[in-house]
């Protein structure tokens, strides 16, 4: 039985993070390398990977980066090598970096960037693990966490091909989970609601949008970093061990909520 107080612990687990450099990526990033994970942190951002790094390997932190494009099949071959080679295991991935895309009405979405996102969102992703699962299962262990959105649960007519990509993770979650389940390998998507990120933060900055977003979220506050963060946490370590193929809602509410 694991003991009460192992139950979250990822000490000397190896955590591969993409999208690492900013927003949830940097905040799973601090949170892992705080319980004693090992990490190898992924994107394009040299300059904001280097800067994160730093920060943590004065904390005692052990960090390999590396610095890629999640949209070029080549660069995630290359990435997954060094990040197997490294410390010769791997037992957590996030699959996190994403954009939004094209905003607006699907149609009117011209078509390389349609073909953008879905690379860096969805396909990116199926290229890493492709590259992972197998080293992973001869582990007998691991686990995945896609990184979805409320966008891929409901209807949106203003990043709907974001929100293809998002609830095509989920489904990604549930496929792989009953694939890879029987090798030991966990998979599962959380989806966020509004976090408070680079990535959200023109959101924010709508007065509209965020008066009725808060209205129909019953903790009425967009959500900070860490708490999606430690959601990957309970994911990663034994105590999320009979959890897989699961999409965990992060949101405040937002999505159970009709706003009266
Ligand atoms: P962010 O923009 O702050 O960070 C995204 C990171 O991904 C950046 O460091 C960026 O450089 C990296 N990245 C993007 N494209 C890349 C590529 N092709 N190759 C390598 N790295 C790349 O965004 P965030 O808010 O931290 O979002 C992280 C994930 O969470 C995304 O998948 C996003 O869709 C999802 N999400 C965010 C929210 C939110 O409200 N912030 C809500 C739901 C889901």
């Amino acid at each position: 039985m694991t003991k009460p107080t192992d139950l979250l612990s990822l000490q000397g687990n190896v955590a591969l993070i993409t999208g690492a450099a900013s927003g949830l990526g940097a905040a799973m990033a601090e949170h892992f390398a705080a319980q004693g994970a090992r990490l190898i942190l992924v994107d394009r951002n040299a300059s904001g990977l280097d800067k994160l790094a730093t920060q943590l390997s004065a904390t005692g932190a052990s960090v390999l980066t590396l610095v890629g494009d999640m949209a070029d099949a080549k660069s995630v071959a290359h990435l997954a090598q060094a990040a197997l080679r490294h410390w010769g295991r791997i037992d957590t991935v996030i699959c996190n970096a994403g954009i939004e895309g094209p905003v607006g009405a699907m149609h009117e979405a011209p078509k390389a960037a349609r073909d953008h996102l879905f690379q860096v969102n969805l396909f990116s992703n199926l290229d890493l693990l492709q590259k992972l699962l197998p080293e992973m299962s001869r582990q007998g262990a691991g686990s995945i966490i896609l990184m979805s959105s409320i966008a891929g649960l409901r209807g949106n007519r203003h990043i709907g091909l974001y929100g293809v990509t998002k609830a095509a993770l989920a489904q990604v979650a549930r496929n792989l989970a009953v694939e890879w389940g029987p090798k030991g390998i966990r998979v599962n998507a959380i989806a966020p609601g509004l976090i408070r990120t680079p990535f959200a933060e023109y959101l924010m900055q709508d007065r509209t949008f965020i008066e009725r977003r808060l209205a129909h979220t019953p903790l009425m506050r967009v959500g900070k970093p860490e708490e999606i963060a430690a959601v990957a946490r309970l994911l990663a370590s034994p105590g999320g061990a009979f959890m897989t193929g699961q999409t965990l809602v992060v949101d405040g509410g937002t999505l159970i909520s009709d706003g009266n």
